[in-house]
């Protein structure tokens, strides 16, 4: 669902890859960049996604619509 989308917040980002692990359908650690990135926010299920918001280990993941 378009309103209920996951971002990650990059500065706290340790790239540990535990949320690309869980659901690489929408999250992609950037080496390079050395932060997870959400490349298809759509790309799994809410409890999915849930999943890996869940398993970070700074709890940098969180839903878009949160946040306001
Ligand atoms: Fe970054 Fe959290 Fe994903 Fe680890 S689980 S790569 S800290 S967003």
């Amino acid at each position: 669902m378009a309103d209920h989308v996951p971002f990650v917040v990059e500065d706290e980002c340790i790239a540990c890859g535990s949320c690309e692990e869980i659901c690489p359908e929408v999250f992609t650690v950037n080496e390079t960049l050395g932060f997870a990135q959400v490349m298809n926010p759509s790309g799994a299920p809410t409890d999915k996604i849930q999943e890996a918001i869940d398993a970070c280990p700074v709890q940098c993941i969180h839903w878009a619509d949160e946040m306001e």
